[in-house]
């Protein structure tokens, strides 16, 4: 695809969805093209998408480290979300861009399932994109909404065994974490259920606070303030450790579901072939977002932290994720989950 083209697509994409959010930062010095000028970087907007909905915890976390990161590469960046198909529409959209290092991506652990759950996936997660470092690995609750019946995670795989028919599971999207831990938890309840999608837990979540779907899994970026204000039913988290900031609530592993574990992982990208100073830059600059003090204290609030420095390189990035490729597409393959 030509330089033109890939522009305008992100531009269609951009008029489409309408949902831009600007982020202090400390210089205006955007709108002056400098395209892969790597010296330059970055002498106009950069633009991090998130393939999930605003307000969800994906959009949370990229919030939290976008205006620290803008002040050490002394530019703006402007946060997207591009949502759609449990994050594959945002991604698709970052592996056409122009590889400028002015469109980035915020993904999650769902850069590894998507190739084993979609055949026309249109982006090759190792090819298409260069890694730029992991930002944290967030655990998952289980929570419905506040008057559902079940009290306890036992209970719940009772209730929803014995309801099948009736109950709802909210996620995001096919390939979405959500989707992914309510698979994991249809297998190891024996049970198939109807799933209700949204493009974002966002949104998910103000329906299960409104009672419209029954339960979900969604991560403590999300959750946690709901959970303690009493807004929604909390089960377990899906980590082996209990989250410090949820102190009363149990792990699945003592709630009696041992094989239900999955947190989820962050990572930024940029289109492959984007210079690798460039690349260089932004790692650096999440490094220093990473130790930003105000981060790392709001991130604990929400029962996560930083990964350490040296996983929020692009070559710890790459690793991980070719690993979790191979981990997923097994668990997917084995759990005979269809491919859409
Ligand atoms: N938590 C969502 C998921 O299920 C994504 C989001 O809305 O950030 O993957």
């Amino acid at each position: 695809m030509g330089t033109t083209t890939r522009h305008r697509a992100v531009a269609r994409t951009i008029a489409a969805i309408g949902v831009v959010s600007l982020v202090a930062a400390c210089a205006d010095n955007g709108g002056a093209g400098g395209g892969g000028d790597a010296g330059n970087y970055p002498d106009q907007n950069i633009t991090i998408v998130v393939p999930f909905s605003a307000g969800g915890p994906t959009d949370t976390v990229t919030r939290m480290i976008a205006d620290p990161m803008a002040k050490q590469l002394g530019g703006k960046i402007v946060i997207q979300n591009v949502e759609g198909a449990g994050g594959t529409v945002g991604a698709g959209e970052v592996a056409r861009a122009e590889p400028d290092g002015y469109t980035v991506l915020m993904h999650h652990i769902g850069m590894s399932t998507a190739p084993a759950l979609y055949k026309n996936l249109g982006y090759k997660p190792v090819e298409d994109f260069e890694t730029v470092g992991l930002v944290t690995e967030v655990p998952m609750t289980i929570v419905a909404r506040k008057d559902f019946a079940p009290a306890t995670l036992p209970d719940l795989v009772s209730h929803v065994k014995a309801n099948a028919d009736k109950v709802t599971l909210a996620n995001a999207g096919i390939g979405a974490a959500s989707h992914l831990c309510g698979l994991l938890f249809q297998e190891a309840a024996g049970v198939k259920l109807q799933e209700v999608p949204y493009e974002g837990t966002g949104p998910a979540l103000t329906d299960l606070v409104g009672g419209q779907v029954d339960f979900m899994c969604d991560q403590t970026t999300n959750t946690s303030g709901q959970i303690s204000a009493g807004k929604v039913k909390a089960y377990a988290v899906t980590t082996p450790e209990r989250v410090k900031s949820l102190p009363d609530l149990p792990t699945t592993a003592e709630a009696g579901l041992p094989q239900l574990q999955v947190s989820v992982w962050h990572g930024l990208y940029v289109p492959a072939d984007t210079p690798e100073e460039i690349v260089q830059k932004l790692s650096e600059a999440l490094k220093a977002a990473l130790a930003d003090q105000a981060v790392i204290d709001q991130m604990a609030k929400l029962g996560t932290a930083p990964v350490p420095a040296e996983d929020a390189t692009p070559q710890a990035h790459r690793a991980h994720l070719e690993e979790q490729l191979g981990t997923w597409s097994k668990i997917i393959a084995d759990a005979g989950v269809g491919v859409s």
